[in-house]
Protein backbone atom coordinates (compact mmCIF):
# COMPACT_ATOMS: atom_id res chain seq x y z
CA UNK A 1 0.00 0.00 0.00
CA UNK A 2 1.59 3.29 -1.08
CA UNK A 3 1.60 6.40 1.57
CA UNK A 4 -1.12 8.07 -0.69
CA UNK A 5 -2.95 5.72 -0.92
CA UNK A 6 -2.88 5.59 3.05
CA UNK A 7 -3.79 9.07 2.94
CA UNK A 8 -7.12 8.55 0.99
CA UNK A 9 -7.92 5.50 3.78
CA UNK A 10 -7.41 7.75 6.62
CA UNK A 11 -9.43 10.62 5.05
CA UNK A 12 -12.62 8.56 4.55
CA UNK A 13 -12.36 7.26 7.56
CA UNK A 14 -12.31 10.85 9.31
CA UNK A 15 -15.57 11.70 7.46
CA UNK A 16 -17.01 7.98 9.04
CA UNK A 17 -16.53 9.69 11.96
CA UNK A 18 -17.51 12.95 11.71
CA UNK A 19 -19.12 13.63 8.70
CA UNK A 20 -18.64 15.35 5.33
CA UNK A 21 -15.66 17.79 5.38
CA UNK A 22 -15.28 20.87 3.51
CA UNK A 23 -13.11 21.56 0.22
CA UNK A 24 -10.42 23.50 2.71
CA UNK A 25 -10.16 20.99 5.17
CA UNK A 26 -9.63 18.21 2.64
CA UNK A 27 -7.05 20.82 1.03
CA UNK A 28 -5.17 21.00 4.35
CA UNK A 29 -4.95 17.46 4.92
CA UNK A 30 -4.00 16.71 1.06
CA UNK A 31 -1.40 19.01 0.78
CA UNK A 32 -0.11 19.07 5.06
CA UNK A 33 -0.62 15.98 6.71
CA UNK A 34 2.47 15.25 8.11
CA UNK A 35 3.13 11.36 6.90
CA UNK A 36 1.28 11.52 3.49
CA UNK A 37 0.88 15.07 2.65
CA UNK A 38 1.73 16.66 -0.80
CA UNK A 39 3.99 19.34 0.26
CA UNK A 40 5.18 17.70 3.54
CA UNK A 41 6.49 14.65 1.72
CA UNK A 42 7.74 15.91 -1.45
CA UNK A 43 9.92 18.76 -3.79
CA UNK A 44 7.51 18.85 -6.25
CA UNK A 45 9.26 21.77 -8.43
CA UNK A 46 10.40 20.40 -12.06
CA UNK A 47 9.03 17.10 -10.96
CA UNK A 48 4.96 18.82 -10.70
CA UNK A 49 5.07 22.26 -11.97
CA UNK A 50 7.28 24.87 -12.65
CA UNK A 51 7.32 28.58 -11.36
CA UNK A 52 8.69 31.79 -12.64
CA UNK A 53 12.00 31.47 -10.04
CA UNK A 54 12.88 28.43 -11.78
CA UNK A 55 12.48 29.82 -15.34
CA UNK A 56 14.96 32.86 -14.68
CA UNK A 57 16.91 34.52 -12.40
CA UNK A 58 15.97 37.30 -13.70
CA UNK A 59 12.53 36.97 -11.84
CA UNK A 60 14.29 37.17 -8.19
CA UNK A 61 16.67 39.44 -9.24
CA UNK A 62 13.78 41.97 -10.38
CA UNK A 63 12.20 41.27 -7.08
CA UNK A 64 14.85 42.25 -4.68
CA UNK A 65 15.41 45.50 -6.51
CA UNK A 66 12.11 46.43 -6.53
CA UNK A 67 12.12 45.52 -2.38
CA UNK A 68 15.22 47.71 -1.80
CA UNK A 69 13.33 49.98 -3.95
CA UNK A 70 10.42 50.32 -1.65
CA UNK A 71 12.57 50.03 1.64
CA UNK A 72 14.93 53.21 0.39
CA UNK A 73 11.25 54.90 -1.05
CA UNK A 74 10.61 54.72 2.95
CA UNK A 75 13.72 56.55 4.29
CA UNK A 76 15.78 53.75 4.79
CA UNK A 77 13.94 52.34 7.93
CA UNK A 78 16.54 50.20 9.81
CA UNK A 79 16.30 47.67 11.45
CA UNK A 80 13.94 46.12 8.73
CA UNK A 81 12.76 42.40 7.90
CA UNK A 82 12.27 40.70 4.60
CA UNK A 83 9.60 38.19 4.64
CA UNK A 84 8.77 35.15 1.95
CA UNK A 85 5.95 33.40 2.39
CA UNK A 86 5.90 29.89 0.88
CA UNK A 87 9.83 30.21 -0.35
CA UNK A 88 9.59 26.98 -2.49
CA UNK A 89 13.64 25.60 -3.07
CA UNK A 90 14.59 29.25 -1.94
CA UNK A 91 15.78 30.44 -5.42
CA UNK A 92 14.18 33.64 -5.22
CA UNK A 93 15.09 34.50 -2.20
CA UNK A 94 18.60 33.66 -3.31
CA UNK A 95 18.52 35.45 -6.67
CA UNK A 96 16.72 38.63 -4.68
CA UNK A 97 19.35 39.12 -1.77
CA UNK A 98 22.18 38.75 -4.92
CA UNK A 99 20.70 41.78 -6.90
CA UNK A 100 20.02 43.73 -3.66
CA UNK A 101 23.64 43.54 -3.11
CA UNK A 102 23.41 47.14 -5.35
CA UNK A 103 22.27 48.44 -2.31
CA UNK A 104 24.50 47.27 0.41
CA UNK A 105 22.91 49.98 2.78
CA UNK A 106 19.30 47.75 2.69
CA UNK A 107 21.07 44.07 2.74
CA UNK A 108 23.02 45.40 6.00
CA UNK A 109 19.77 46.02 8.07
CA UNK A 110 17.23 42.93 7.03
CA UNK A 111 17.03 39.96 8.45
CA UNK A 112 15.04 37.89 6.54
CA UNK A 113 12.68 35.06 7.67
CA UNK A 114 11.44 32.27 5.62
CA UNK A 115 7.51 31.29 5.98
CA UNK A 116 7.22 27.39 5.01
CA UNK A 117 5.37 24.57 6.07
CA UNK A 118 6.85 21.86 4.29
CA UNK A 119 10.06 20.48 6.50
CA UNK A 120 11.62 19.03 2.83
CA UNK A 121 11.27 21.94 0.99
CA UNK A 122 12.73 24.22 4.24
CA UNK A 123 15.73 21.98 3.92
CA UNK A 124 16.18 22.67 0.30
CA UNK A 125 15.36 26.68 1.37
CA UNK A 126 18.61 26.04 3.77
CA UNK A 127 20.80 24.41 1.38
CA UNK A 128 20.12 27.16 -1.07
CA UNK A 129 20.85 30.00 0.75
CA UNK A 130 23.46 28.91 2.90
CA UNK A 131 25.96 31.43 1.74
CA UNK A 132 23.79 34.62 1.37
CA UNK A 133 25.74 36.63 3.70
CA UNK A 134 22.19 38.00 5.31
CA UNK A 135 20.58 36.04 8.87
CA UNK A 136 17.94 33.96 8.00
CA UNK A 137 14.68 32.14 10.11
CA UNK A 138 12.53 29.96 9.43
CA UNK A 139 9.07 30.06 11.02
CA UNK A 140 6.12 27.48 9.71
CA UNK A 141 3.27 30.33 9.75
CA UNK A 142 2.92 34.06 9.16
CA UNK A 143 1.12 34.55 12.80
CA UNK A 144 4.60 33.24 14.25
CA UNK A 145 6.52 36.73 12.84
CA UNK A 146 6.19 40.07 15.62
CA UNK A 147 5.20 42.56 13.11
CA UNK A 148 7.89 44.79 15.30
CA UNK A 149 9.30 46.49 12.47
CA UNK A 150 9.13 47.94 9.09
CA UNK A 151 8.64 44.33 6.48
CA UNK A 152 8.85 43.40 3.36
CA UNK A 153 6.77 40.59 2.21
CA UNK A 154 6.84 38.72 -1.07
CA UNK A 155 4.92 35.87 -1.83
CA UNK A 156 5.20 33.65 -5.42
CA UNK A 157 2.45 31.35 -5.72
CA UNK A 158 1.78 30.81 -2.24
CA UNK A 159 -1.85 31.92 -1.86
CA UNK A 160 -2.78 29.82 -4.51
CA UNK A 161 -2.16 26.75 -1.98
CA UNK A 162 -4.68 27.94 0.54
CA UNK A 163 -7.63 26.21 1.57
CA UNK A 164 -10.54 27.35 -0.46
CA UNK A 165 -14.02 26.78 0.68
CA UNK A 166 -17.13 26.39 -2.59
CA UNK A 167 -20.51 27.26 -2.13
CA UNK A 168 -23.48 26.82 -4.59
CA UNK A 169 -26.54 28.99 -5.22
CA UNK A 170 -29.54 27.64 -5.55
CA UNK A 171 -33.13 29.17 -5.32
CA UNK A 172 -33.02 28.90 -1.25
CA UNK A 173 -29.37 30.18 -1.11
CA UNK A 174 -25.96 29.35 -1.32
CA UNK A 175 -24.85 25.25 0.17
CA UNK A 176 -21.69 24.55 0.93
CA UNK A 177 -19.66 21.71 -1.70
CA UNK A 178 -18.20 19.08 0.96
CA UNK A 179 -16.24 15.99 0.84
CA UNK A 180 -18.09 12.50 1.64
CA UNK A 181 -17.66 9.21 0.81
CA UNK A 182 -19.79 7.46 -2.11
CA UNK A 183 -21.69 4.21 -1.17
CA UNK A 184 -18.37 2.42 -3.59
CA UNK A 185 -16.31 4.17 -0.85
CA UNK A 186 -14.63 6.56 -3.13
CA UNK A 187 -14.79 9.97 -1.65
CA UNK A 188 -16.95 12.40 -3.82
CA UNK A 189 -18.24 16.08 -3.89
CA UNK A 190 -21.82 16.72 -2.36
CA UNK A 191 -24.00 19.54 -1.44
CA UNK A 192 -24.67 20.38 2.43
CA UNK A 193 -28.41 20.00 2.99
CA UNK A 194 -27.92 23.20 5.00
CA UNK A 195 -28.66 26.63 3.43
CA UNK A 196 -26.69 29.96 4.29
CA UNK A 197 -27.93 33.55 3.21
CA UNK A 198 -24.95 35.70 2.91
CA UNK A 199 -24.14 38.66 0.84
CA UNK A 200 -20.99 38.05 -1.69
CA UNK A 201 -18.69 40.93 -2.29
CA UNK A 202 -20.99 42.85 -5.11
CA UNK A 203 -18.25 43.39 -7.37
CA UNK A 204 -18.84 39.28 -8.19
CA UNK A 205 -22.08 40.32 -9.18
CA UNK A 206 -25.71 38.47 -9.52
CA UNK A 207 -25.39 34.98 -8.68
CA UNK A 208 -27.52 32.71 -10.99
CA UNK A 209 -28.83 28.90 -10.01
CA UNK A 210 -25.72 26.62 -9.96
CA UNK A 211 -22.96 29.54 -9.94
CA UNK A 212 -19.91 28.94 -7.45
CA UNK A 213 -18.79 31.56 -4.94
CA UNK A 214 -15.15 30.16 -4.24
CA UNK A 215 -13.42 31.72 -1.04
CA UNK A 216 -10.12 31.45 0.51
CA UNK A 217 -10.62 32.98 4.32
CA UNK A 218 -6.95 31.98 5.24
CA UNK A 219 -5.94 34.01 2.22
CA UNK A 220 -8.01 37.00 3.29
CA UNK A 221 -7.32 36.88 6.98
CA UNK A 222 -2.79 36.44 5.99
CA UNK A 223 -3.68 39.50 3.89
CA UNK A 224 -5.30 41.28 6.54
CA UNK A 225 -2.20 40.88 9.12
CA UNK A 226 0.02 42.11 6.46
CA UNK A 227 -1.59 44.89 6.05
CA UNK A 228 -2.29 45.90 9.49
CA UNK A 229 1.65 45.79 10.33
CA UNK A 230 2.35 48.00 6.80
CA UNK A 231 0.03 50.34 8.00
CA UNK A 232 1.41 50.76 11.48
CA UNK A 233 5.12 49.69 10.72
CA UNK A 234 5.74 50.44 7.23
CA UNK A 235 6.53 48.18 4.54
CA UNK A 236 5.08 46.43 1.75
CA UNK A 237 3.90 43.17 0.62
CA UNK A 238 3.98 42.13 -2.98
CA UNK A 239 2.21 38.97 -3.93
CA UNK A 240 2.15 37.42 -7.46
CA UNK A 241 0.14 34.49 -8.33
CA UNK A 242 -2.20 33.49 -10.99
CA UNK A 243 -6.15 34.87 -10.23
CA UNK A 244 -8.86 36.68 -11.04
CA UNK A 245 -9.41 40.35 -10.17
CA UNK A 246 -13.05 39.14 -7.93
CA UNK A 247 -15.81 39.57 -10.62
CA UNK A 248 -18.42 36.42 -11.43
CA UNK A 249 -18.92 33.43 -10.15
CA UNK A 250 -16.95 30.14 -11.11
CA UNK A 251 -14.69 27.32 -9.51
CA UNK A 252 -11.34 27.31 -10.31
CA UNK A 253 -9.79 24.12 -7.52
CA UNK A 254 -7.61 22.27 -9.77
CA UNK A 255 -5.42 19.34 -9.06
CA UNK A 256 -2.12 18.91 -10.99
CA UNK A 257 0.98 16.54 -11.15
CA UNK A 258 3.26 15.71 -13.58
CA UNK A 259 2.25 18.97 -15.20
CA UNK A 260 -1.38 17.71 -16.13
CA UNK A 261 -4.49 18.19 -14.34
CA UNK A 262 -5.65 15.50 -12.69
CA UNK A 263 -8.71 14.33 -10.68
CA UNK A 264 -9.42 16.68 -7.46
CA UNK A 265 -9.97 13.79 -4.93
CA UNK A 266 -8.48 10.61 -6.32
CA UNK A 267 -5.14 10.54 -4.72
CA UNK A 268 -4.93 13.08 -1.95
CA UNK A 269 -1.45 13.67 -1.01
CA UNK A 270 -0.04 12.56 -4.65
CA UNK A 271 -1.02 15.90 -6.68
CA UNK A 272 -0.78 19.80 -5.87
CA UNK A 273 -3.86 21.19 -5.33
CA UNK A 274 -4.84 24.98 -5.12
CA UNK A 275 -7.85 27.35 -6.02
CA UNK A 276 -6.92 30.84 -8.39
CA UNK A 277 -6.42 33.34 -6.20
CA UNK A 278 -9.64 36.20 -5.51
CA UNK A 279 -7.41 39.43 -5.80
CA UNK A 280 -9.90 41.40 -5.21
CA UNK A 281 -10.96 39.88 -2.13
CA UNK A 282 -7.27 40.27 -0.98
CA UNK A 283 -6.86 44.05 -2.25
CA UNK A 284 -10.32 44.41 -0.09
CA UNK A 285 -8.66 42.47 3.09
CA UNK A 286 -5.99 44.72 3.02
CA UNK A 287 -7.58 48.29 2.45
CA UNK A 288 -9.84 47.13 4.94
CA UNK A 289 -6.68 47.08 7.29
CA UNK A 290 -6.08 50.34 6.76
CA UNK A 291 -3.24 49.93 3.83
CA UNK A 292 -3.45 51.08 0.31
CA UNK A 293 -3.23 48.86 -2.76
CA UNK A 294 -1.75 48.79 -6.23
CA UNK A 295 -3.00 46.40 -8.85
CA UNK A 296 -3.53 44.23 -9.44
CA UNK A 297 -1.75 43.95 -12.83
CA UNK A 298 -0.55 41.25 -15.33
CA UNK A 299 2.34 39.88 -14.83
CA UNK A 300 3.76 40.66 -18.08
CA UNK A 301 2.88 44.34 -17.92
CA UNK A 302 4.57 44.54 -14.02
CA UNK A 303 7.69 42.47 -15.13
CA UNK A 304 8.19 44.66 -18.43
CA UNK A 305 7.97 47.70 -16.61
CA UNK A 306 10.94 46.88 -14.42
CA UNK A 307 12.74 46.34 -17.01
CA UNK A 308 12.98 42.91 -17.66
CA UNK A 309 13.76 43.14 -21.47
CA UNK A 310 16.94 45.01 -20.14
CA UNK A 311 17.91 42.19 -18.38
CA UNK A 312 17.42 39.77 -20.51
CA UNK A 313 19.82 41.38 -23.03
CA UNK A 314 22.74 40.48 -20.30
CA UNK A 315 21.54 37.51 -19.72
CA UNK A 316 20.77 35.47 -23.20
CA UNK A 317 23.03 32.88 -23.90
CA UNK A 318 23.19 32.08 -28.42
CA UNK A 319 20.00 29.88 -29.32
CA UNK A 320 18.65 29.14 -25.38
CA UNK A 321 15.52 30.81 -24.57
CA UNK A 322 15.33 32.88 -21.80
CA UNK A 323 12.05 31.83 -20.22
CA UNK A 324 11.14 35.70 -20.38
CA UNK A 325 8.47 35.40 -22.81
CA UNK A 326 7.30 32.66 -21.00
CA UNK A 327 6.95 34.98 -18.02
CA UNK A 328 5.73 38.15 -19.56
CA UNK A 329 3.58 36.71 -22.87
CA UNK A 330 0.03 37.14 -22.33
CA UNK A 331 -1.01 33.67 -23.94
CA UNK A 332 1.60 32.44 -21.18
CA UNK A 333 2.02 33.36 -17.87
CA UNK A 334 1.86 37.29 -18.43
CA UNK A 335 -1.76 38.34 -18.40
CA UNK A 336 -3.04 34.89 -16.10
CA UNK A 337 -0.51 35.86 -13.52
CA UNK A 338 -0.97 38.81 -11.36
CA UNK A 339 1.12 40.95 -8.58
CA UNK A 340 -1.10 42.92 -5.89
CA UNK A 341 1.29 45.46 -3.84
CA UNK A 342 0.29 46.80 -0.30
CA UNK A 343 2.14 49.56 1.17
CA UNK A 344 1.51 52.74 4.01
CA UNK A 345 -0.69 55.28 2.42
CA UNK A 346 2.04 57.40 3.09
CA UNK A 347 4.15 56.10 0.50
CA UNK A 348 5.06 56.65 -2.88
CA UNK A 349 3.46 54.64 -5.71
CA UNK A 350 5.93 50.69 -5.90
CA UNK A 351 8.14 50.27 -8.73
CA UNK A 352 5.97 48.75 -11.74
CA UNK A 353 2.84 50.17 -11.00
CA UNK A 354 0.79 53.41 -10.89
CA UNK A 355 -1.82 54.08 -8.88
N1 LIG B 1 7.37 30.45 -4.10
C1 LIG B 1 7.99 29.25 -4.62
C2 LIG B 1 7.21 27.95 -4.34
C3 LIG B 1 5.75 27.92 -4.70
S1 LIG B 1 5.00 26.37 -4.22
C4 LIG B 1 8.26 29.43 -6.10
O1 LIG B 1 7.78 30.39 -6.67
O2 LIG B 1 8.97 28.60 -6.67
C5 LIG B 1 4.15 26.79 -2.71
C6 LIG B 1 5.05 26.98 -1.52
O3 LIG B 1 4.25 27.35 -0.40
C7 LIG B 1 5.83 25.76 -1.08
O4 LIG B 1 7.07 26.18 -0.55
C8 LIG B 1 4.91 25.19 0.02
O5 LIG B 1 5.54 24.28 0.87
C9 LIG B 1 4.48 26.46 0.71
N2 LIG B 1 3.23 26.38 1.45
C10 LIG B 1 2.02 25.96 0.99
N3 LIG B 1 1.07 26.11 1.93
C11 LIG B 1 1.69 26.65 3.01
C12 LIG B 1 1.22 27.07 4.31
N4 LIG B 1 -0.05 26.94 4.67
N5 LIG B 1 2.13 27.61 5.17
C13 LIG B 1 3.43 27.76 4.81
N6 LIG B 1 3.92 27.38 3.59
C14 LIG B 1 3.07 26.83 2.71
Amino acid sequence: MTGQNELRQRIARMIAAQGPISIAQFMTVALHDPQGGYYATRDPLGADFITAPEITQAFGELIGLWCAQVWHDQGQPKPARVVELGPGRGTLMADALRAARLMPEFLANIEVVLVEASPVLAAAQKETLKDCGVPLRWVGSVADIASDRPQLTIANEFFDALPARQFVRSEKGWSERMVIVDPTGNLAFALAPAVWSFAVPPERGEAACGDVYEFSAAAASIVEDLARGIARAGGAALLIDYGYAGTGFGETLQAVGGHEFRDVLASPGENDLSAHVDFGALARAARSAGAATFGPIAQGEFLLSLGIRAREEILKKPGRPTGIDRLADPDQMGTLFKALAILPHSAPPPPGFSR
